[in-house]
Parts: C-alpha cells; sequence; structure tokens
C-alpha cells in the first residue's frame, strides 16, 4: 500500500471513529432525554402517601383532610393542564387519550392553560403519582407509565378529588388487610380516611384499588425477597372477604373505569343534567341510594334531608325553590354557579 492510500485509509478511519462516537453520545442524549430526571417528582416540602398521593410534609399533623375533601372538586368541572417539555408528542397524545376517557362520562373538560392560577403540571418521573384533589397553584401530576392508559387514568382521578378505594371507611366489611405481608415502612398506606365520602356500593373493580400484592414483603423486584407475590400468591397483602371471593383477581383492576367508577366521576361532575342532588347525611357519608338516586329537584332534596342535614347541589345552575322554608338545613354547592330562584 502506498504512503498515500495509508494516509487515507487512517484518515477514513479516524472519520469514521468521530461518526461513530458521535452518533453513540447523540443515542445517550436521546435516551437521557427519554428518562426522567424529576426522580419521584415529589417536590420539597411534599411526601408520598399510599405509594402514590402528594401531600405536604404536614399532611399527619394537621386537620387537613377535612378541608381538602370538600374544597377540592375543580369548578365546573374545568381542569388546566400543562406539560412539561419531558412530554414529547408522544407522551402528550397517550396522555390525552387518558383525559378523553374522563371526558367522555363527566362534564370533565381538560384545557390547555391560560392565565388559570390552580393548574396540573404533568411531566415524566421515575414512578406515577398525584396529589388528591385541586390544591391552589400548580400541582404535579407524576408520569411513569405513560403507555398504559388506565394507569394515568387513576392519575387523573386523584388530581379530580378521588382517593384508594380500600381505605374507604367500611373496607373492614369487604377486604382483609393482612398487615403481617406489608413491609413495616409501607403499612400506613392501608390507613382508612375516616372523613371520605363513600359513593355507592364497596367497589372491587374500581380502577382506584390496590392490587393483592401491593407493598407485599414478597417482592419481586427485590433480590433480597425469597418470594414473589405476584408469581405465587404468597404474601398477599389485601385478601376479600370469603363471601366476596370472586373478587379476589378483579381487585387491581387498570384495564378500564369500572361501572361504579364512571358513576362517581359523573357524580362528582355532572354532566348536566345528571345527579344534580345529593342528601348528604351527618356523618359525612353519601349513603347507597341517594348515590343511585339522586335528586332531581330543589324540592325533593330539601324534603329528603334531615333537620340539621347537608344537602349538596352538584350541578351549576338555576334551580326553583319556591315557598317558603322553615327547615334548618345546609346547602353547599361544591362546583359552584348555584342560583335558588322563587
Ligand atoms: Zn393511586
Amino acid at each position: 500500500m502506498s504512503k498515500r492510500n495509508t494516509m487515507r485509509l487512517l484518515r477514513n478511519t479516524v472519520i469514521m471513529l468521530v461518526l461513530l462516537v458521535m452518533m453513540l453520545l447523540w443515542n445517550r442524549v436521546v435516551i437521557f432525554a427519554e428518562q426522567s430526571s424529576v426522580g419521584d417528582g415529589v417536590p420539597d416540602g411534599y411526601m408520598l402517601i399510599e405509594g402514590d398521593i402528594i401531600v405536604p410534609d404536614n399532611y399527619f399533623e394537621t386537620q387537613g383532610r377535612q378541608a381538602w375533601r370538600e374544597n377540592s372538586w375543580w369548578p365546573n368541572g374545568i381542569v388546566p393542564y400543562v406539560f412539561d417539555t419531558s412530554f414529547t408528542s408522544q407522551y402528550r397524545d397517550s396522555m390525552l387519550a387518558a383525559m378523553a376517557e374522563l371526558e367522555a362520562v363527566s362534564r370533565i373538560d381538560f384545557v390547555i392553560r391560560g392565565s388559570e392560577s390552580d393548574y396540573i403540571y404533568i411531566q415524566l418521573a421515575d414512578v406515577n403519582n398525584s396529589a388528591v384533589g385541586r390544591q391552589g397553584g400548580k400541582q404535579l401530576v407524576n408520569i411513569f407509565n405513560w403507555n398504559k392508559r388506565f394507569i394515568m387514568v387513576h392519575e387523573l382521578m386523584h388530581s379530580l378529588g378521588f382517593w384508594h378505594e380500600q381505605t374507604r371507611p367500611s373496607r373492614d366489611q369487604f377486604v382483609t388487610i393482612q398487615f403481617d405481608s406489608i413491609k413495616f415502612e409501607s403499612r400506613h398506606n392501608f390507613d382508612i380516611h375516616s372523613d371520605a365520602g363513600e359513593w355507592g356500593y364497596y367497589d372491587f373493580a374500581s380502577i382506584m384499588h390496590y392490587p393483592e400484592c401491593a407493598f407485599s414483603i414478597c417482592d419481586c423486584d427485590t433480590t433480597s425477597s425469597t418470594c414473589c407475590c405476584e408469581n405465587s400468591g404468597q404474601g398477599r397483602t389485601i385478601i376479600v372477604k370469603p363471601e366476596y371471593s370472586q373478587y379476589q383477581s378483579v381487585i387491581g383492576n387498570r384495564d378500564s373505569l369500572s361501572n361504579l367508577d364512571t358513576l362517581s366521576v359523573m357524580f362528582a361532575y355532572p354532566p348536566v343534567p345528571w345527579w344534580k342532588f345529593c342528601s348528604k347525611d351527618a356523618d359525612g357519608l353519601f349513603p347507597d341510594g341517594t348515590f343511585g338516586n339522586p335528586y332531581h329537584t330543589f324540592s325533593e332534596g330539601e324534603t329528603g334531608t334531615s333537620p340539621g342535614g347537608v344537602l349538596w347541589i352538584l350541578a351549576p345552575g338555576v334551580y326553583s325553590a319556591q315557598g317558603l322554608h322553615k327547615k334548618p338545613i345546609i346547602i353547599k354547592a361544591p362546583l359552584g354557579g348555584v342560583i335558588l330562584s322563587q
């Protein structure tokens, strides 16, 4: 080989090597950009409970839960959102499809944020989590499983004001929590929300129900664990009561909204003119019958609410309230925009 050819070969080899390194670096950049740099996405001053719910650090020291619940619905069902730049177009399309699932069954409308002060900010993270209900200001929805539509629907339902199904006050009638099988540091995730509203019957199929292996000591992902709950059923943390055993395989559904999920979203964010009224009794729970068959006029609601009770008017609008009203009841309009006219 001539000296000139040798030089040419050397030069081409160097160019090839430079190109190869550039390609590798580019791949790294692309790969890095697809991964999240925000970790679990939980901002300073906040922490996670129940695995995927963002609350302030002082959550357990305050009486915050009560206040959160009643004020946490989004007025008129309008939820402004912003996508972080990490949420590129394929993720956005996927999230918009998840939003559409909820918009299809309620008056919920996810809108691109304009100047609204309260909004959800959706970003990629290493895990999925969200606060429960409208917090005021910017609130995060962190997404890892951007390609699993109903996991995103689950997180969006948190942001709309829904807690986990198995934390409702009556849950011990329906499931047994196997505390011995739960990792010690995770046991708080199974606390009951004693003030939570209970809408309808206990819903094993809810998209908001934990799976049977949630937080199990038989953790399939931990090398130190000698058992794997998902594969063997060993170390299940939630066992359905024997009389409901047919639902054992149903809990943890993340494939679709259950019928009652749909009703609950409809009920909190009613597509006009459905689901206008609900009587709320003194202990703060929604009775089953009322959920399944809400009042449709103010008069019916007033008659059906006991003295000192609370009548919730869920859909904004003008309601005829003719006559003299002597019974002491409290009227609440959590979604606003309600006028009682003579
Ligand atoms: Zn959750």
